[in-house]
């Protein structure tokens, strides 16, 4: 009886794996050709000014209309980057956001666009080569430009990572820590990363009226030491917004100001201010 049952699980989970596996396939065979048939777009998402309750930058946020149907990053990202198309996707998505966000400037002069890059892009030996060359092309101010990087980038070749956020910084691209506080680096490890702005994680954020505080209470403590910036996300409700506008965290973003939307809407309302 048991025996029966250890065999039946046994091939209950190597049916799971199969189909997962074939899903997986599934995805990676469209993701090669999901840029020429233009079935990828960047939505964008406003990043307000505390102060001023106006965005000072948006976050390019890919999606992915595949013939499976609307495809979350969250489910494709880690594909891509597995087989080895992130690094084409992630140029094409750097190209897109610094294209839209010259069109943005067309009505808001000084609006930064971030972009989040994969580990896999980041450390491609060519990324900086790659990211001048868009630049040129488009005749890009780097400075405009903000990469969105999680603390994860830091479990390995730390001393390569920083040297190559030096040398963006250097050209004028500003470099951001996304999901802050989900990693496995301490508050200490944020003196090390020579960023210039730290994304709070939306689980901090949910917990606002626990535990979260405190991690957001010190965080900022650090980041002023520091002088990093901090950007808040994942803001749902009035409550939150207004417990982090008095604990004076200088950007905002979340639900409760904008969903990510599209570029045309993005334009209506910046037209709109
Ligand atoms: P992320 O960079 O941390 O982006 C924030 C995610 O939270 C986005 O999900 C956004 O739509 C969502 N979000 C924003 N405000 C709220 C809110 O108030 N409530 C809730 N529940 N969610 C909110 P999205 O667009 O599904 O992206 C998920 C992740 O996929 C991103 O997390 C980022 O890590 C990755 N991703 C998205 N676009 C790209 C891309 O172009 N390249 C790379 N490498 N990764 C990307
Ligand atoms: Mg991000
Ligand atoms: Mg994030
Ligand atoms: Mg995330």
């Amino acid at each position: 009886q048991q025996k029966r049952q250890g065999k039946g699980r046994v091939g209950y989970f190597t049916e799971t794996l199969r189909i997962q596996l074939q899903r997986e396939f599934n995805l990676r065979d469209q993701l090669i050709t999901a840029i020429e048939k233009e079935e990828l777009r960047l939505v964008y998402q406003p990043i307000v000014n505390a102060k001023t309750g106006k965005p000072d930058a948006f976050e390019a946020l890919l999606r992915w209309n595949s013939a499976f149907g609307p495809i979350a990053p969250d489910q494709f990202i880690p594909i891509a980057e597995q087989y080895g198309q992130i690094k084409s996707i992630g140029l094409w998505v750097l190209e897109q956001a610094c294209q839209q966000a010259k069109t943005f400037q067309l009505i808001s002069p000084n609006l930064t666009m971030c972009v989040n890059v994969s580990v896999a892009q980041f450390q491609d030996e060519d990324f900086i080569e790659q990211i001048s060359a868009i630049f040129q092309k488009h005749d890009f101010d780097p400075s405009s430009l903000n990469i969105e990087i999680t603390e994860s980038f830091f479990a390995s070749d730390k001393q390569g990572l920083m040297q190559k956020i030096k040398a963006l910084q250097e050209m004028g691209v500003q470099i951001s820590i996304d999901d802050f506080g989900t990693g496995y680096s301490s508050l200490s490890s944020m003196q090390d990363m020579g960023v210039d702005i730290v994304k709070i994680d939306k689980s901090f954020v949910d917990s606002i009226q626990g535990s979260g505080l405190s991690i957001i209470t010190a965080v900022l403590l650090i980041a002023k030491e520091l002088n990093y910036q901090v950007v808040a996300e994942g803001i749902e409700t009035e409550e939150q917004a207004n417990v982090l506008r008095d604990l004076n965290v200088t950007y905002l973003q979340g639900y409760y100001f904008s969903r990510p939307i599209e570029s045309e809407q993005a334009l209506e309302y910046l037209e709109a201010l």
